[in-house]
C-alpha cells in the first residue's frame, strides 16, 4: 500500500439526491485526490461570502485511487453545517476538503483470516458501507457481517446497496428503534447488550470488529462487546459526536 498524504483539495459537487428522510448523498470531483482506503474520513471546510469559516468531518463512502468521492451527511437539527450540506449545496458548488484521514479506521484485505463484524448506529454506517463495497469488490473470502442500528426503514442509508451485498461473503441484521417494517420478527427497541450478543460474531472466532456512530452508541457497544468476551485490541471505533 502507498502512504496517502492528506492534504487540502478544490472539491466540486457534481451531484447529489436525498439518501434518506434527513439525509443527502453528495458526489464530489478532487481533481487532486489521492485516493482512500475504505473506511477513512475527510474535513469539509465553508467558507462564508464575508470569509467566516467552518469544518466538519466526513466519512467517506467510496473507496479506491478514484477522484471521485461520495458522502452521505445526515441533518443534525440545529447543526451549523450539515443543515446547509443537506439543504443548499448545489451541483457545481465548490467547496475544500482534507484528507484522506484516519489510518487506523480502515479496512482492507489481509492475511487475517478472521471474519469481521461491522457495527452502525445511524449516520456511522458510512465508513462501514465503504468497507463492504470495497470487500465485496475484492477477492477477500472473510466473512463480513454489519450489524446496523437505525431509527426506521426509511432511514437506512445505502439501503438498496447493502441488500445486493447480502450472501456468502456478507450477512446484514438491521436493528429498528423506533418504527420496526411490518413484517419486522421483532418489535422496535434499543440495541440492547443481549441483541447485540445475538447479532454479532461470537467472540471466541476473535471477529475483528468496527464500530462507528454517536458517541453514546460506540461507547455503550463497545462495553458491552468487551463483556462478551472481545478483545479491546480487536475492536476498533470511530464516534460521530453528540451526547
Ligand atoms: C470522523 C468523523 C466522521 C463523520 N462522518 C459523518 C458522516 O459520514 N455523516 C454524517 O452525517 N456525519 C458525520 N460526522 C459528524 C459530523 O462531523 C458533524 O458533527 C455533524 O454533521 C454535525 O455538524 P453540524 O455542524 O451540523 O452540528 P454542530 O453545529 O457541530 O452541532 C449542533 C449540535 O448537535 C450536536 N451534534 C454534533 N454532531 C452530532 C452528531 N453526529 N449526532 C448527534 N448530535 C450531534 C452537537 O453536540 C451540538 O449540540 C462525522 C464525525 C466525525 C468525527
Amino acid at each position: 500500500m502507498t502512504a496517502r498524504t492528506a492534504a487540502w483539495h478544490a472539491a466540486t459537487v457534481v451531484a447529489s439526491r436525498p439518501e434518506t428522510a434527513t439525509a443527502r448523498r453528495i458526489e464530489l470531483e478532487v481533481p487532486t485526490w489521492p485516493g482512500n482506503e475504505a473506511g477513512s474520513h475527510l474535513d469539509v471546510r465553508l467558507t462564508a461570502p464575508d470569509g467566516y469559516q467552518a469544518s466538519r468531518s466526513y466519512s467517506i463512502a467510496s473507496a479506491g485511487p478514484g477522484t471521485r468521492i461520495v458522502l452521505a451527511v445526515d441533518e443534525v437539527p440545529d447543526g451549523e453545517v450539515s443543515p446547509f450540506l443537506v439543504h443548499d449545496l448545489r451541483d457545481g458548488d465548490q467547496i475544500e476538503v482534507h484528507g484522506p484521514l484516519g489510518a487506523f479506521f480502515v479496512w482492507m484485505p489481509s492475511d487475517d483470516p478472521a471474519p469481521v463484524q461491522l457495527i452502525a448506529g445511524g449516520s456511522g454506517v458510512v465508513p462501514l458501507f465503504a468497507m463492504a463495497s470495497a470487500h465485496a469488490a475484492s477477492a477477500d473470502a472473510t466473512p463480513f457481517r454489519l450489524l446496523y442500528s437505525v431509527r426506521t426503514p426509511d432511514d437506512v442509508f445505502f439501503a438498496d446497496e447493502l441488500e445486493a451485498l447480502v450472501g456468502e461473503r456478507f450477512a446484514l441484521d438491521l436493528v429498528y428503534t423506533r418504527r420496526a417494517p411490518a413484517n419486522a420478527e421483532c418489535a422496535p427497541a434499543r440495541l440492547t447488550v443481549e441483541g447485540l450478543r445475538a447479532a454479532v460474531i461470537p467472540a471466541d472466532q476473535r471477529p475483528r470488529v468496527f464500530v462507528c456512530g454517536p458517541t453514546p452508541f460506540v461507547e455503550a457497544v463497545s462495553g458491552w462487546l468487551i463483556e462478551a468476551g472481545h478483545s479491546a485490541a480487536r475492536i476498533r471505533t470511530e464516534r460521530f459526536g453528540g451526547s
